[in-house]
C-alpha cells in the first residue's frame, strides 16, 4: 500500500509549525508496513489542493490529507473536497448531536460556526471524532482511496488510530513490522558492520532487516522483521550476540540514553560525580543534568577554560601546561584528580580538546581531544581523534566521557 500525506497550512510552509503530522504517520505506516512515498506540504489555497490531490491519486493508493478543517473562513479543505468530488455538504445529524454535547459538556455556547462543523460531504463515509469537533471523512474513487483529517495532532492521531489503520487495513493488505533498537557508543559505522559481519549475515539469511542508523558520538542499530513470535526471539537472540561481543560499546536499547543508563548506575552505588571541562565549556555537566534525579549523584563541575582556572580551581600545574600544551595527557590527568579533590566527588570526568575550527597546532589536529576519569582506584587518560566540526566534536567528547565512565562503573 503507497501512501501519499498532503499536508495543509500556511504556518507549515513558513516555519512556524513543524510538520509532525508526517512525521507522526510516517513512523506509524513504516510499523503497520505501509509505505509513505511522498509528503507534500501545501498553501491553504483551493488551486493548491486540488493540484496536490490530482497529482497524489494519480500516483498511490492512499491519500491523506490534513488540516484546514476548522470552522474558520481560513478553512476550505472540506469546500475543495466537494467541488473536487463534484459533491455537496449536508448538515449530518449524528455528528450535529456530537458538536452540540461536546459545547454543553464544557459549558460553552455553540456558535453558528460551530454548526457548520457538522455540515459534511454527501459522498464521503464520515469518521466520527471524539475528542474534537472536525470529523475525518474517507472518499473513494477508482479504488482509491482519500481521507481528510484535522490538522490538530492529537485529533488526527485518534481518528487514524479509531478508525483509519484498521479500514485500510481491511482493503489494503498490509505486513506489519516489528523493531528493535540497540545503541552504541565508541565505534563507527564501517567498524561495527566489521566486527558484526557474521551476525549480519545470519540475520540476512533470517530475512531480519538490520540498519545502521548513526548520529554524532553515537549509532543506533535497527533490527526488523515480520510480526511473528519467530521473529521476535531471533531479534532477542542476536540482540543479545551483540551486547555480548561488545559490552564495551553497547550501552542501552529502545529508549535507554546514555545519560541515564550512566546515572542509573552512579546512583545503585551511591556514588558522585563531577566533571572539569575545558572544551566542552559545560556540556559534559548539562548532558549529566539532563536526568530527573540527577541531584542524587552530580555535585557540580569546573569550567576551565583558561590556563589560569585550570590552576587555580583544579591544582593543574602552570609549569606543565606550558611544557605539554593545555591539550595533553599530563594535564587532563591533573585536572581529573584536582576535580576529584576539590569538588569532593568519587568520581571526576575531565576532558581537554581542540573542538576547532582554529588551534590546531603541529601534531595537534582539530578535534585532538584528551578525556580522562579519576575514579576512587585510578585515573586514567585516553586520546581520541575525532573530527574538524566543533559541535559534533563536543557532542563526541561529552558521550565519550560518559561511556568511558560507563566501562569503568560496570568493570569492563
Ligand atoms: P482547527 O479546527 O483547529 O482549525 P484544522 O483541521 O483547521 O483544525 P489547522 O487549522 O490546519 O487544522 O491546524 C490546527 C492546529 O494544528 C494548528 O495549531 C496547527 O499548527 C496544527 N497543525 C496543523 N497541521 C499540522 C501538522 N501537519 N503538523 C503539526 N501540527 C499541525
Ligand atoms: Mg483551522
Amino acid at each position: 500500500m503507497n501512501v501519499e500525506l498532503i499536508s495543509i497550512g500556511d504556518e507549515l510552509l513558513i516555519g512556524q509549525t513543524v510538520n509532525t503530522n508526517a512525521a507522526w504517520m510516517g513512523a506509524e505506516f513504516s510499523l503497520r508496513g505501509g509505505n509513505v512515498v511522498h509528503t507534500t506540504v501545501i498553501q491553504d489555497t483551493e488551486e493548491a489542493i486540488i493540484d496536490a490531490v490530482d497529482r497524489a491519486l494519480t500516483r498511490v493508493d492512499v491519500v491523506i490529507l490534513t488540516g484546514g478543517l476548522g470552522p474558520t473562513k481560513d478553512d476550505i479543505t472540506k469546500h475543495t473536497l466537494c467541488k473536487y468530488f463534484n459533491t455537496e455538504l449536508e448538515i449530518n445529524r449524528d455528528v450535529l448531536e456530537h458538536v452540540k454535547s461536546f459545547f454543553t459538556s464544557r459549558g460553552k455556547e455553540m456558535l453558528d460556526v460551530n454548526v457548520q462543523q457538522a455540515a459534511l460531504p454527501k459522498k464521503a463515509s464520515i469518521l466520527k471524532n471524539d475528542v474534537g469537533t472536525a470529523s475525518g471523512m474517507w472518499f473513494e474513487q477508482d479504488g482509491k482511496v482519500l481521507i481528510s483529517l484535522p490538522g490538530v495532532p492529537y485529533e488526527m492521531k485518534y481518528l487514524m488510530n479509531r478508525w483509519i489503520f484498521d479500514k485500510l487495513g481491511k482493503q489494503f493488505p498490509m505486513t506489519a513490522i516489528y523493531h528493535q533498537t540497540m545503541h552504541i557508543q565508541g565505534l563507527g559505522e564501517s567498524f561495527l558492520a566489521e566486527r558484526i559481519e557474521d551476525i549480519e549475515n545470519e540475520m540476512r539469511q533470517e530475512n531480519i532487516g538490520l540498519a545502521f542508523l548513526p548520529s554524532p558520538g553515537q549509532l543506533r542499530l535497527r533490527f526488523t522483521s515480520e510480526v511473528n513470535p519467530e521473529n521476535k526471539e531471533l531479534i532477542a537472540g542476536f540482540m543479545r550476540q551483540i551486547e555480548e561481543r561488545l559490552p564495551r560499546y553497547v550501552y542501552g536499547r529502545g529508549k535507554e540514553q546514555l545519560n541515564q543508563v550512566v546515572g542509573e548506575l552512579l546512583a545503585s552505588r551511591k556514588a558522585t560525580i563531577g566533571t572539569v571541562e575545558s572544551c566542552t565549556g559545560g556540556s559534559l555537566a548539562t548532558e549529566i543534568v539532563g536526568v530527573p534525579g540527577s541531584s542524587a549523584y552530580f555535585e557540580g563541575s569546573f569550567i576551565t577554560y583558561s590556563y589560569d582556572l585550570k590552576e587555580s580551581l583544579a591544582g593543574v600545574s602552570m609549569a606543565d601546561i606550558k611544557k605539554h600544551g593545555a591539550v595533553s595527557e599530563e594535564v587532563v590527568l591533573q585536572m581529573a584528580r584536582g576535580g576529584q579533590k576539590m569538588l569532593g566527588v568519587d568520581y571526576c570526568l575531565a576532558a581537554s580538546g581542540i573542538a576547532g575550527p582554529g588551534g590546531a597546532t603541529p601534531g595537534k589536529p582539530v578535534g585532538t581531544v584528551w578525556i580522562a576519569m579519576a575514579s576512587p582506584e585510578k585515573v586514567i587518560a585516553k586520546k581520541f581523534l575525532f573530527g574538524d566540526h566543533r559541535e559534533r566534536n563536543i557532542r563526541k567528547t561529552v558521550l565519550t566521557a560518559l561511556n568511558l565512565l560507563r566501562c569503568e562503573l560496570l568493570e569492563l
